[in-house]
């Protein structure tokens, strides 16, 4: 027996900081739909995904909770897993970073990077913001030292950390992208990559003392591992890299493919930090990346901290999980963004769905019991037609393949639809309703309707990664044979004989646009995660006060950020010639629509700034605690009164 080739294929760990939305399900259901891919094709595959769990914000919404971390991280990895099933995920494996056979690993790591002086210890310095629990550089927190991602002000801070030495292999990893044309995908990302290691790599900060969520360090534990050497890790510590005999590490990864599959904004990290620490501790890279967009709303970026984040669990509860799958994976092309709808994913369920492809096997299966006795087999009496669909069943195998093994599943989609639609065609070319009005026709009839349920045997076939449960059912309808329902039996003709069942539910019943637009509104979100503020200020003096100009502002237009999801631009009237242009961190608690015609207390001599490419000419005040925040509003005022 000829041994298969292998696959392994990860997600990123997730961070537990709440329910995960559409944007995170996408990651793990096209890992998924590779896997299965891969499995049909006769690879020995291999699925990881799971958890990164440490780190000050699990620490503190623990405390905030009342429970000790590790419940908390418990409890969210076990959510995380019930919504993998629900979505029919088949992993194999499931790491959480918070298990001893990560952490030793990662303890052994970084005692070995020490040792050989890969990692050393320094100072941290940067400009902090507690909110967003971020270090920033002097150029992106700008004059006002302001947070580039929520608005919020940073502080300086200055910390003992220890360094991994990314410099020192700037130039290896460049030449490496360069030898390996194939290593970053798409390639966009590739030159992003590229030139933002032209810029020069700083060495990166790899613990922290300010939090003890974390691994520790064995030879000098006041300090945690921080973030990236303790997560990327998972790739390995998984597979058991430093097991006495570690099977999974030698099979997968030195094995013949490896993909990492990670959203764009994680990109950099995955693209210069893992290969870097592969290459200092001398372990191959093996890996091919491949960086996926994001689904955009209407309005503009999908997250978390924003209302109108979108749950998988709701459209699959009412929709089923296959329409959910399918849409996912055909609406967001390869490398780039797309957009989550409802309107269009109620209009995809119902024409490519419920019209072209349910339609297809309920007519197909409804005419063999109608004209013939429910079985059917290829007959020597051809149509005109019968060479184009045969043609077009043949090129839709090779593209879908050739799809797929660019990791393009949504391309591999739509040429299984082209079938579809092509065999739609055929019905409507053949007429098999007038070819059954004449006895003398028979076979040319029986020959048609052969045609029908052969295209949708392979049909079925080709929709396993993507549609598992409905290709299954319709399987069963037409009893396709388990030896013909493989990727080698995607041929014409393989199966000979079919007899199909007497009747067939539709897959996807049509759907009352209107009437499930109205359904969805209905809010099913849970509310903001709690988010602890403890900053203390230090007391200023009274002149200090006064030097603060704070007036009354209308807002008369408001919008979205369009690089940053915390933030809203604001066009304010503060009674001067020009009105301004104000950014702020909002965006969780407030629409757009809500905040025009506010009337609000704007500092008016702040330092203009820039954050993420808008001009922000001052700041809304705002109160805020754990749970939510408030735009401060006055009633009678007018534009530019002043306020003290
Ligand atoms: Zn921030």
């Amino acid at each position: 027996m000829a041994i298969s080739k292998t696959f392994y294929i990860t997600t990123p760990i997730y961070y537990p900081s709440g329910k995960l939305h559409i944007g995170n399900a996408y990651t793990t259901l096209y890992c998924d739909v590779l896997k299965r891919y891969k499995s049909l094709q006769g690879f020995d595959t291999y699925y990881l995904t799971g958890m990164d769990e440490h780190g000050k914000k699990v620490e503190t919404s623990a405390q905030d909770a009342g429970v000790p971390a590790q419940d908390h991280v418990d409890r969210i990895a076990e959510e995380t897993k019930k919504l993998w099933t629900l979505m029919d995920i088949e992993y194999d494996d499931f790491i959480r970073t918070t298990e001893k056979r990560h952490k030793t690993v990662v303890q052994t790591f970084f005692e070995q990077l020490l040792k050989q002086k890969d990692i050393y210890l320094g100072h941290y310095e940067g400009h902090y913001c507690m909110h967003c629990e971020s270090f920033f550089t002097e150029t992106q927190v700008g004059p006002d030292h302001i947070c580039p991602d929520c608005g919020r002000p940073t502080q300086l801070l200055k910390e003992e950390s220890y360094f991994l030495k990314l410099s020192k292999y700037a130039k290896k990893l460049h030449d490496y992208i360069i030898e390996h044309p194939d290593f970053i995908q798409p390639e966009s990302r590739r030159n992003e990559v590229l030139a933002f290691i032209d810029n020069g790599l700083n060495d990166l900060s790899v613990s922290r003392t300010t939090f003890d969520w974390g691994i520790k360090v064995v030879s000098d534990p006041k300090h945690v591992v921080y973030v990236w050497l303790d997560a990327l890790t998972n790739y390995i510590s998984a597979l058991g890299v430093l097991d006495d005999e570690p099977h999974l590490y030698e099979k997968y990864w030195k094995g013949d493919e490896v993909l990492h599959v990670v959203g764009k904004d994680i990109l950099r990290f995955h693209a210069i930090y893992w290969p870097i620490m592969l290459m200092a501790l001398d372990i191959p890279i093996t890996f091919k990346l491949y960086a996926h967009g994001w689904y955009m709303m209407k309005d503009g970026k999908m997250s978390k901290s924003k209302g109108g984040a979108i749950y998988p669990e709701t459209f699959i509860n009412r929709y089923g999980l296959d329409a959910m799958r399918y849409y996912m994976i055909r609406e967001l092309p390869f490398g780039s963004d797309g957009l989550f709808a409802p309107d269009a994913f109620l209009e995809r369920t119902n024409f490519d769905l419920a019209n072209d492809f349910g339609n297809l096997l309920n007519r197909s299966v409804a005419m063999v019991n109608q004209y013939l006795t429910g079985q059917v087999t290829q007959k020597n009496a051809q149509t005109a037609f019968d060479a184009d669909l045969e043609d077009q069943l043949a090129h839709t195998v090779i593209a879908y393949d050739k799809a797929m093994d660019a990791y393009n599943p949504a391309a591999a989609l739509q040429e299984v639809f082209t079938l579809i639609s092509r065999a739609n065609k055929y019905i409507d070319e053949t007429t098999p309703w007038v070819l059954a009005k004449d006895e003398t026709q028979h076979d040319v009839l029986e020959n048609v309707l052969y045609h029908l349920i052969e295209s949708l045997r392979v049909i079925g076939i080709l929709l396993i990664p993507v549609m598992p449960e409905s290709s299954r059912t319709l399987f069963g309808y037409i009893h396709a044979d388990e030896a013909h329902q493989t990727f080698e039996s995607r041929v014409f003709g393989a199966q000979p004989l079919f007899n199909v069942e007497k009747k067939v539910t539709p897959l996807f019943p049509r759907l009352d646009v209107k009437k499930e637009l109205e359904a969805l509104k209905t809010p099913v979100e849970k509310p903001a995660e709690a988010e602890a503020e403890t900053e203390r200020t230090p007391m200023i003096a009274i002149d200090d006060f006064a030097k603060i100009d704070l007036r009354v502002g209308v807002v008369t237009a408001c919008r979205a950020h369009e690089n940053a999801d915390r933030l809203l631009v604001s066009t304010v009237d503060l009674g001067e010639e020009t009105p301004r242009q104000i950014v702020s961190g909002i965006s969780k608690f407030y629409t757009p629509e809500q905040m025009v015609g506010k009337k609000v207390i704007v500092v008016a001599n702040l330092k203009p700034v820039t954050l993420r490419g808008e001009r922000s000419e001052g700041m809304l005040l705002a109160g805020s605690n754990a749970k939510t925040l408030e735009v401060v509003e006055l009633e009678t005022l007018n534009p530019g009164d002043s306020v003290r």
